[in-house]
């Protein structure tokens, strides 16, 4: 599959198709597409142009917003602090609690977590997060040799659970989370289905877990952030500062 276009080069047919839908549920992750990426997620910071442009578009009638992350739901909310916008953690799956864990797999999971802490331990540069109903092993620094080992091992202990678990394989992270849990993709599905009324989907992410809401989003309008690459994303923009400009041509196009 070719890099999709760059989102700016296309912007009149773009631009055309925002004018013109009845409402848009815009969709925003929120590291490495709201926010530039630190080393450690807890230096993440939002800035105040981009807090404010958002806030903007949500207060639009036409315009319904959701900031999703693999974040939990109470950390993204407070290093967001965005008045209008709705929030889902998790990948999605704090936001839609009616789908409850089952009590084998939060059995399992502390078994997973057991073996992920090992494999940390002896992989040099990486670190373990503890999200509670998913475990997230971050290895942006680690040797590419390191990384190879870690997910081949991590494949293996999950083969045995029959797909009750999935590794969800980021840029930066590996995470081990239920099944049940669903990804992005699962989530805007049920957020579009939640809303009822016809709009233009917009989702804007920068790494492989925002694939699934790629997928799901064939119809609406997806950009994939950072390096051009393989994506199912039908656009990309370089980085923050573009997306930046992205929010705010959307909101020149349909301001009030
Ligand atoms: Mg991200």
């Amino acid at each position: 599959m070719p890099p999709p276009h760059h989102l700016f080069s296309c912007w009149d047919e773009v631009a055309e198709r925002l004018r013109s839908a009845p409402a848009i549920a815009l969709f925003l992750d929120f590291d490495g597409t709201l926010s530039p990426l630190c080393p450690r997620p807890e230096d993440v910071r939002l800035s105040g142009a981009t807090r404010s442009i958002v806030a903007t578009l949500a207060r639009n009638p036409r315009i319904r917003a959701w900031v999703i992350s693999g974040r939990r739901r109470a950390d993204v909310r407070e290093r967001s602090r965005i008045a209008g916008v709705q929030y889902l953690g998790l990948h999605g799956w704090e936001g839609r609690q009616e789908v409850s864990i089952k009590e084998e797999s939060r059995r399992l999971l502390e078994c997973l977590k057991d073996c992920a802490r090992r494999m940390v331990e002896r992989t040099p540069e990486t670190w373990l997060e503890d999200k509670g109903l998913v475990v997230a092993i971050h290895h942006a620094n680690a040797s590419p040799a390191g990384v190879t080992r870690m997910r081949e091992e991590i494949a293996r202990a999950l083969l045995p659970l029959n797909g009750s678990f999935r590794g969800i394989a980021g840029e930066r992270t590996f995470e081990l989370a239920p099944a049940e849990m669903g990804d992005k993709g699962t989530a805007v599905r049920h957020q579009l289905a939640l809303a009822g009324r016809a709009a233009l989907p917009v989702f804007v992410g920068d790494d492989a877990v925002d694939e699934p809401a790629f997928a799901a989003l064939t119809g609406g309008i997806t950009i994939r952030v950072g390096r051009p690459g393989h994506t199912r994303a039908h656009f990309r923009l370089a980085g923050v500062k573009q997306v930046r400009v992205f929010l705010e041509r959307l909101n020149r196009e349909i301001g009030y």
